[in-house]
């Protein structure tokens, strides 16, 4: 007889079972309300559409685990654990709604169990067991054994009692089936063999009485049920609470252009960017809900190795705390007892930042960081005019002078003087605009990239111009910092002035101005084709326009910028360039493409001061000592100073020199 037709003390077994379902479904639906009525505190957000391809990603990311297996290397195993219970859950809950669902309480479960698919899934469950403990055990031991750096400090006991609960859980399934099949309750379905662990384990039952067994098997079916609830509370309650936030994170992440910052409504908005939980949107607090608190996050952070405040699992963490712990006042309309910026989240973390996206391609459930520190900096700037002094001096000198570099001699055409390069002023008859970027062209070092890059662009013949005094700063180094007046400003008067020379193609030497042209100017109404230099220039060598005279006996790596590689995935275009220099050797950097590891100058660097711990671009110039490399090759001139000081920090001169790669291939290239 199934446990649950039984009767214990005159009670029905399924009376009890509903009591206990209805009672940890009420526990989990008030908590769930409560986390709604947090939630919803936030601001309205839009922007959710193609849902058929955001559904399809979820399934991949969620179900199929990618979210996971994309961060499974050499450097971390830890995901397969969280693979193997994940997917152990996506195959046991199916099986508890039905077994819900179709009456589990009223007996009807038992005609279930007589259908082959029944019998199917009773097999896959069985299989699916010991993979499950397997990755709770393993999860155990690395978090209160092994402890890694990653995890320090997350011993807690809520842990263990989730962690623990997964590993048993599965075992009670596995005890309760073979208790069955010694009963002989076996599932029928084809008549073929019955599920192998639990048959294995039927065996330790042989020669016990059929009351003993039927005890048993009472006792497992309780114990087992008992978890479920449990767990189903629990994680409502608990840190776990990503088991069901994340699939609703996954699925609501921001619309692509990946990483491009959403624009403020400066004429109706009442206030700017974040002060309070309550002035992020109601998506960013889902975020906070969902995080899993593995701390992928933080194993990749540039301000983490280096010694900065800013963790990014401790930033979402602290918020999440916060949210949870203000929430009942906030609620009722009152205020909270904590300020968010200052006694939650320092200034000192939200100025850390680089803005390098490394933790939100790590992270496992699509958490956003970037834009909440940048909604905090925004608060900061805009509201409290609280901003160190340098950003304050870069910010001012683009507001003056229209660039942020406020000590250069240099004007705009300086580095292109005796080149015999066309402004659009002189001509606007052009294929495409060079847009040199105030770094290119008004930072000595960098002028050598816009020298090198025309030089390229004149030897493949391409009819291109350039703004000269007329370019003004993109605005990408405001945004960053959190002036949002200012980069609209700049955007809007730079879109006109492209849209006025009738501007179509734009190519520039810097990623910071191409992810700023060409995915955040769209949202000001300008709408361009924007290259990278590296893909134009890949693009040239292939149709064989750009002739390499000589080869180059060297050793050389290549560094992924941020705002190139995980800003827009151009890994490619760099590599075949550097490939195509006849004798040329490359090597790889132990973090490279989506994995790269910050030069520490994006976010606004350039212009920050690092005061605490080590400096990045020494980090990243250690690391590129590492391969041995005579030359490490960049294409990007914050990259390029930042490599640059970084050599000289470390008086490594005589081993290895930085180029960018336009600077690279133009050496190579006949006249
Ligand atoms: S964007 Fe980069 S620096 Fe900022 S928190 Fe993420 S990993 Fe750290
Ligand atoms: S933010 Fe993402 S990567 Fe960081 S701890 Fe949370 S889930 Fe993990």
């Amino acid at each position: 007889m199934s446990p649950v037709s039984m009767s214990y003390l005159g009670i029905p077994g399924y009376v009890i079972f509903w009591v206990l379902f209805a009672l940890a479904v009420g526990l989990l639906l008030r908590r769930l309300y409560q986390l709604w009525r947090y939630m919803s505190l936030g601001q309205t957000v839009g922007g959710f559409g193609h849902l058929v391809k955001r559904v399809l990603s979820t399934i991949v990311s969620v179900l199929g685990q990618w979210c996971q297996l994309k961060n499974l290397t050499a450097r971390n195993r830890a995901s397969l654990g969280h693979v193997f219970m994940a997917w152990g859950f996506f195959i046991y809950i199916p099986f508890y709604l039905i077994f819900i669902i179709i009456g589990g309480g009223f007996g009807l479960s038992e005609t279930l169990e007589h259908t082959s698919f029944f019998f199917y899934y009773a097999w896959v469950m069985d299989i699916a067991a010991p993979f499950i403990m397997l990755g709770a055990l393993w999860a155990i031991i690395r978090r209160y054994v092994i402890r890694p750096p990653r995890l320090k400090g997350e011993q807690s006991f809520e842990a263990l009692v989730i962690l623990v609960t997964v590993l048993i859980h599965p075992l009670t399934h596995l005890f309760k089936e073979a208790t069955g099949i010694a009963l002989g309750y076996a599932p029928v379905g084809l008549g073929a063999n019955l599920p192998p662990i639990s048959e294995a384990l039927s065996n330790i039952f042989a020669g016990a009485s059929p009351a003993a067994i039927e005890a048993a098997n009472t006792a497992f079916f309780w114990a087992h049920w008992g978890f479920v609830l449990f767990v189903l509370v629990f994680i409502a309650y608990s840190r776990y609470l990503h088991m069901i936030a994340s699939m609703f994170n996954v699925l609501l992440q921001s619309p692509p252009p990946k990483g491009a910052l959403r624009p403020i409504d400066l004429e109706k908005a009442e206030s700017f960017g974040a002060s309070k939980v309550t002035d992020f949107s109601w998506k960013q607090l889902l975020d906070l809900y969902s995080c899993v608190i593995y701390g992928q996050c933080q194993e990749v952070c540039p301000a983490t190795a280096s010694g900065k405040a800013l963790n990014p699992k401790n930033l979402i963490d602290d918020l999440k705390i916060h949210l949870l712990a203000e929430g009942p006042t906030l609620v009722k309309g009152g205020e909270p007892a904590k300020a968010m910026i200052g006694e939650v989240i320092t200034e000192d973390v939200i100025w850390a930042c680089t803005t390098c996206r490394a933790c939100q391609e790590a992270c496992p459930v699509a958490v956003e960081h970037v834009e909440k520190i940048i909604d905090m900096r925004r608060s900061l700037v805009m509201e409290q005019a609280s901003i160190p002094e340098t950003a304050e001096g870069a910010l001012r000198s683009i507001e003056d002078r229209g660039h942020p570099w406020r000590g250069t001699t240099l004007s705009r055409t300086d580095w292109a003087e005796g080149l015999d390069i066309k402004t659009l002023a002189e001509d606007s008859d052009i294929d495409i605009l060079f847009w040199v970027g105030c770094t290119g062209a008004l930072e000595e070092r960098s002028t050598k990239i816009s020298q090198a890059t025309a030089k390229l662009l004149k030897s493949a013949g391409v009819n291109f111009g350039i703004l000269g005094a007329e370019e003004s700063c993109c605005g990408e180094p405001a945004r960053r910092l959190g002036n949002e007046y200012l980069f609209q400003m700049q955007a809007e008067k730079n879109i006109e002035l492209l849209k006025n020379y009738g501007v179509k193609r734009i190519v520039t030497a810097c990623p910071h101005g191409y992810h700023t042209l060409k995915n955040e100017y769209p949202q000001f109404g300008g709408n361009f084709e924007v290259i990278h230099h590296t893909q134009l220039i890949a693009q040239l060598l292939k149709e064989g326009k750009l002739k390499i005279a000589k080869g180059r006996g060297e050793l050389v790596t290549y560094h992924d910028a941020c705002y190139l590689g995980r800003y827009n995935d151009i890994y490619q275009p760099p590599r075949r360039i550097v490939k195509s220099i006849p004798e040329i050797k490359m090597v790889e950097m132990g973090r490279n493409r989506e994995d790269s590891f910050c030069c520490g100058g994006g976010g606004g660097h350039m212009w920050l001061e690092e005061h605490e711990g080590r400096r990045i671009n020494e980090l990243r110039t250690e690391q590129a000592m590492d391969t041995g490399a005579q030359t490490v090759v960049t294409a990007c001139p914050f990259c390029l100073q930042m490599f640059d000081d970084g050599i000289k920090t470390k008086e490594a001169e005589e081993k290895l020199k930085v180029m960018d790669i336009a600077e690279l291939l133009a050496a190579q290239i006949g006249e």
